[in-house]
Formats: structure tokens, sequence, C-alpha cells
């Protein structure tokens, strides 16, 4: 199976970058929605509908929710990919049917994702209210997994660009995590499940970002969905997309979780994880907070008088200004930072830091300055 290909075929065009709304989707929903495949289940805060797409005849019960935090759109996009190659009438498609009973929540959260928020309307996080269900949304993914009983969970998510895989100094692109269903973080059957789907994926994955997969730290919250479903006794599986180089609008992402996505379908159709894969798994290193947007190393400043050497870092703020992400750089860190790595570092070699203001960089204001009088950087990036 050619996953490349496979992704350029049924990528579903009308849908990029990352700002993912309900206006987004619908349209796409309404045109699957044949034979009434497509249902509101529920309704958010601000009485937006949470659409639920149910496909296939399969006895295995797959339930996938995406955007539970608002702006977390990557796996919305591959959603959408994998429904285009479910409706593709090819022989893939009709072995996934035919495998497969699929329960798709593609945007639990269409407030979050009208606003581009993490939380929902009443600035709840969805992802720490599994117990209190205290949010709408909260009750309808809860009441959709009581209803539909599905054999495995797919928790779909995004992750920040600050996350690497441990210090290699790959960013994660994609991360998973087996929940941890009690405090101790005992393997069960159904998390070995979970366990042994996640280092399948992991080795097709790293024949096409080799060493680009990390996998999530797993401290329990049963607060936490995966924590509380794999609690009751479902393999769980928490995807993360994350950074690709340059790739801020996580296109390139997109396309890999598709592969995950396809892939981890074809590892169940196979019975592929039966088999105990735990040192597989454990071998995907831990992600760990070693990234940021912009680097700038060996700058000389002059404070007070006193000219030093030193280092400063920037990463991007996304803010929405009116139907578009806008991606503002900022200035978050001064000084030491040889643990850390930057998606796009500059060497100043004792270039003297000065903005419009200041002769020295100073938190949380924009990374707009120069470097002696010869080097511009706007926004983060040097232009001249
Ligand atoms: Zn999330």
């Amino acid at each position: 199976m050619n996953l490349e290909q496979l992704f350029n075929q049924y990528k579903e065009p009308s849908i990029q970058g990352r700002y993912i709304t309900l206006g987004s989707i619908a349209p796409l929903l309404n045109k699957f929605n044949t034979n009434n495949q497509v249902a509101i289940i529920g309704n958010s805060v601000l009485n937006n509908p949470i659409y639920r797409y149910q496909i296939g005849n399969g006895k295995t019960k797959m339930l996938f929710w995406s955007q539970m935090h608002g702006n977390e759109s990557t796996t919305t996009k591959a959603l959408f990919d994998l429904f285009n190659l479910l409706n593709s009438d090819s022989e893939l498609a009709r072995n996934l049917l035919g495998a497969f009973t699929f329960c798709f929540i593609p945007m639990l959260n269409p407030d979050g994702a009208q606003l581009y928020t993490r939380e929902n309307a009443n600035k709840v996080d969805l992802n720490r209210d599994s117990q209190n269900l205290s949010q709408p949304e909260s009750s309808v993914l809860r009441e959709a997994f009581e209803n539909f009983k599905p054999d495995y969970c797919y928790n779909l998510h995004d992750q920040r660009t600050i996350f690497g895989v441990g210090s290699t100094g790959k960013p994660a692109t994609l991360s998973f995590l087996a929940p941890a269903y009690n405090e101790a973080r005992e393997i069960n059957e159904s998390r070995l499940k979970a366990i042994n789907l996640i280092a399948g994926i992991n080795t097709v994955l790293q024949q096409y970002i080799p060493g680009q997969v990390g996998r999530f730290d797993d401290s329990f919250n049963i607060n936490c969905i995966g924590d509380t479903f794999q609690s009751l006794g479902v393999p769980t599986v928490l995807f993360e997309a994350g950074h690709f180089a340059n790739d801020y609008n996580r296109e390139e992402t997109r396309k890999y979780v598709f592969m995950a996505l396809v892939s981890s379908l074809q590892i169940v159709i196979e019975n592929d994880i039966v088999i105990n894969k735990i040192d597989n798994y454990l071998i995907i290193p831990q992600n760990k907070v070693v990234f940021y947007d912009f680097i700038y190393k060996n700058v000389k400043i002059n404070y007070d008088g006193i000219e030093i050497i030193t280092n400063f870092a920037a990463q991007y703020k996304e803010e929405l200004i009116g139907n578009k992400i806008c991606f503002s750089a900022y200035i978050v860190k001064i000084g030491e930072l040889d643990d850390y790595f930057g998606h796009i570092e500059y060497n100043g070699n004792g270039g003297l830091y000065f903005d419009e203001q200041v002769d020295f960089p100073k938190l949380n204001q924009k990374a707009d300055f120069y470097l002696d009088n010869d080097l511009k950087f706007v926004n983060g990036l040097m232009i001249s």
C-alpha cells in the first residue's frame, strides 16, 4: 500500500491551514450524508451542532473524535481525507467498511474551533472534564461512547511546536500514548492492545519521518478522557499532531496523521495487535519540551553600558485576526539555551542587538529587531 499516493489521491482540498470551523466541515458532511449517516448528536454551549458521521458495517467498532480542543485542527483535516478514502468505492475502502463500523465525531468542540481556543465557550478544558461531565460537549462524547460501545477509541489532538523527540533535536511530528488506566500505570489487556497498535503505527511512520515520532507522558489523570475510556476497558490511543519543519499550517503533518490512521486500521484488520510489542512501544523516545520557534545565539547586548554576549528565543503566538490565524513572534526567553533547539536558529556572531526602543531584548515584546546595522529581523525572521 503506497500511503503517500493514497494521501495525494484522497486529500480533501477544500480544508487547509489551521482555522477549521463548522463552516469548513458542514458542507462536506452534507455531501457524505447520502443515507442518514450524518446526525447531530448534541449541541455545544453556544448551541452549535456536534456532528457524528457513522459508516461501515464491520464487526470492529472504532470511535474517533477530533477538535476536542478547538484550536487543534490537524487531525480533523486528516479525518476528512480518510472520509474521502472510505467513500471512494476502491477495494481498500470496501475492505475497511467491511471490517469496521466507524463512528466519527470530527469536531467535538465547535465553539472552541470558531474562537480558536483550546477550551470550550465556558473556558473549560474538555479533556479535564471526563469525570465531572460539567459541559454539554463532554456529555455528548460520553453518550456516544456508551451508545456505540467501541472496540477502540482514537483521541485526536495537536501539540505545540515546543515538543521534540527526547533530546535528539528532531521535532515530535507525531506523538502517541496508550493512556494509563490506573495510578500505577499498569498494563492490562486493553491497554496492551493500544500499545501494540502504536508500536505498529510507529514502525510504518519511521519509513516516512525517521526519528520524528514521540511517546507522550503516561502520568495517570482520570479527568482526561483517554484515561477514563482506558479505565472503562476500551483500548484508547492518543494521537498528537505536531511540528514538521516550516509547516506551521500543518499540511505535511496532516499527511502523516492520515498515514497513521490508515496503517492503524490495516494493523487491526491483520490482527497484528495480539503480539506483545511493549518493547517496541517503549523504544519510542518520550516527548520533551526542547524547542522554541526561533533561537538567536551569540548576540551582543548593551545593558547599562556593559556589553555581554548572550542568546534569546522567540515563540509564535497564534492569534485569530478576522478569519485568519496570524503567527506573531514574541521574545520568550533570554540567556542560557544550551539544552534547547530552535526550529529556526540564527548565529548572531556577536552582532549588537537593538530595536526601536532599547539595546537589549525584553520578554514578551515582539521579535522585531536589528543585529548591528545590517541585519534586520521582522516577526522573528531575518529579512535582510
Ligand atoms: Zn489537545
